[in-house]
């Protein structure tokens, strides 16, 4: 039985992390949906951190204040979302290289 689907396995399968085996299309769905919810996730941390920071400025927040923080957000976000941001950099470096040959 296909551990995503719970229907009899047919080639072509592959191997799960716990030792169960799925079909490959089942796999391939599952990972789409999990890699649209990382987007999503990183997307809505950047907004969140762009809202409250331009707020905090327009406020009159203590500008070295804010500019520590920012800076620990964003460190934070990186890290988080690293794998998000190294395929944001990799497509937009092959679009860039794109355009420039
Ligand atoms: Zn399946």
């Amino acid at each position: 039985m296909c551990a995503l689907c719970g229907a009899p396995l047919r080639p072509p399968t592959v191997a799960t992390r716990t030792g169960g085996r799925v079909h490959l299309g089942c796999a391939e769905r599952a990972a789409r949906i999990a890699w649209r919810q990382r987007r999503l996730a990183a997307l809505v941390h950047a907004l969140i951190i762009v809202s409250v920071v331009g707020l905090l400025t327009l406020r009159g927040a203590d500008l070295a204040l804010l500019a520590i923080v920012s800076l620990a957000w964003l460190t934070l976000h990186s890290r988080l979302h690293r794998r998000v941001w190294h395929y944001v950099g990799r497509d937009l470096r092959r679009w860039l290289l794109g355009r420039l040959t």
